[in-house]
């Protein structure tokens, strides 16, 4: 059985994406590594070749983490979910890296990515 559903997947796929974006372009000259999930289930995930620094690599292993194990279904929006899931330095973190990825976006006019998860 597979550890994650297509939804799962999509999701964790934007979330590599948002998280890219945000180190790329606030940690410049910072060491990078490429990213890889240490969880369960490494080897469905197609992420893209990323390279993240530490922060950013803990960061998003996290957030992969917590959507894997999400027990809500159909997932509601971070924000508006009861069981606020994520230690709260990566939420703070999170929504750091969401907003300004998300503005990035938008700016670059790449409406199509524009991503509801923590919106
Ligand atoms: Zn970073």
């Amino acid at each position: 059985m597979p550890v994650f559903e297509p939804k799962v997947k999509s999701d964790i796929d934007m979330l590599a994406k948002f998280v890219h974006i945000y180190c790329r372009e606030n940690h410049r000259g910072r060491e990078k590594i490429q990213f890889y999930y240490k969880g369960k289930g490494r080897d469905e995930l197609n992420l893209p070749h990323i390279m993240l620094c530490e922060g950013c690599f803990k960061l998003l292993n996290h957030g992969i983490a917590k959507r894997a194990m999400c027990p809500m279904d159909p997932k509601p929006m971070c924000k508006k979910c009861p069981n606020h899931c994520y230690h709260p330095l990566y939420r703070t973190k999170i929504r750091e890296v969401m907003k300004f990825s998300g503005i990035y976006l938008v700016k670059r006019g790449r409406l199509d990515m524009l991503y509801h998860y923590f919106a």
